[in-house]
């Protein structure tokens, strides 16, 4: 169970009706029963229940069980897509280990408005199950120009680009020192527009991109002498939906980096 309080041996904690709710109806656990709560900056601590009622419960924490870790520095940024896909990728993102959700509209973004507490109660729901040890911040939805533009140093993009002419994910992964921070772009169901896409493209890791070339609705994306960021990498000749896209390209960084 995901909490605010500190994870203190000893301390009771009381539970809210939200809280009880899922212990009692979802994981079907009553008086008596343990259970491990987290709070994404202690660890991972194991509770007794004391009592575990309609509105309200209380446990008592017994014993740190696993340190805090912090999870691996991946960002996701996804253009919005429809609804039971869109929830799909922030609950499969958070079980792959991305540690920042960024909704990322593009011209050919489509979905309705994105509930950011909707998403943030998925992940959350996510991180329970998949016992993480801290929840994946959601981001408010962004522009793709503005997101490309304020792109901090350092960190480099993954666009999952289906033209066909990227490199294949797992030899540009190969190819990226350990070291640096990842995320990964997908587009929406309707892919990038082409001056999106240029605009992408003109931000390419070792190109010292030309000042003024490349706007996304008429914000400059580059600073003179900013080096590039992003890398296209394909995922195979087919073309995957959004949510499987998000998926594939998160399981390769996860799996190459093994954490
Ligand atoms: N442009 C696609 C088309 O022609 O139908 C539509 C976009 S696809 C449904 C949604 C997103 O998934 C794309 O923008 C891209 O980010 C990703 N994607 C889909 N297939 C891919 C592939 N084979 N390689 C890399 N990315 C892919």
């Amino acid at each position: 169970l995901f909490v605010q309080a500190a994870l203190v041996p000893g301390a009771d904690l009381s539970l809210d009706e939200a809280q009880t709710h899922y212990l009692r109806a979802v994981l079907r656990l009553g008086p008596g029963d343990r259970l491990a709560l987290v709070n994404g900056r202690d660890g991972e601590a194991l509770a007794v229940l004391e009592k575990l009622e309609k509105r309200s419960g209380l446990a008592r924490i017994d014993r740190l069980t696993r340190p805090f870790a912090p999870e691996p520095d991946l960002w996701l940024c996804f253009a919005p897509i429809k609804r039971a896909r869109l929830d799909m990728i922030v609950e499969k993102a958070t079980e792959l280990g991305a540690s920042r959700l960024l909704p990322v509209l593009t011209r050919r973004t489509n979905a309705g408005r994105v509930t950011t507490e909707r998403l943030r109660a998925i992940a959350q729901e996510a991180t329970e199950q998949c016992e993480r040890l801290t929840l994946p911040e959601v981001a408010e939805p962004v522009q793709l120009a503005k997101l490309l533009a304020d792109w901090p140093p350092g960190r480099v993009l993954l666009m999952a680009d289906e033209a066909g002419d990227a490199p294949d994910a797992l030899s540009a992964l190969a190819g990226l020192p350990e070291s640096v921070g990842l995320a990964v772009l997908i587009g929406p169901e309707g892919g990038f527009d082409p001056s999106e896409r240029d605009a992408l493209k003109a931000l390419a890791i070792g190109q010292e991109p030309r000042h003024g070339e490349n706007e996304v609705n008429g914000v400059s994306l580059t600073a003179p002498g900013r080096a590039g960021f992003v890398l296209r990498v394909s995922l195979g000749p087919r073309i995957l939906r959004a949510d499987t896209a998000a998926m594939a390209l998160l399981a390769l960084v996860q799996a190459q980096r093994g954490d």
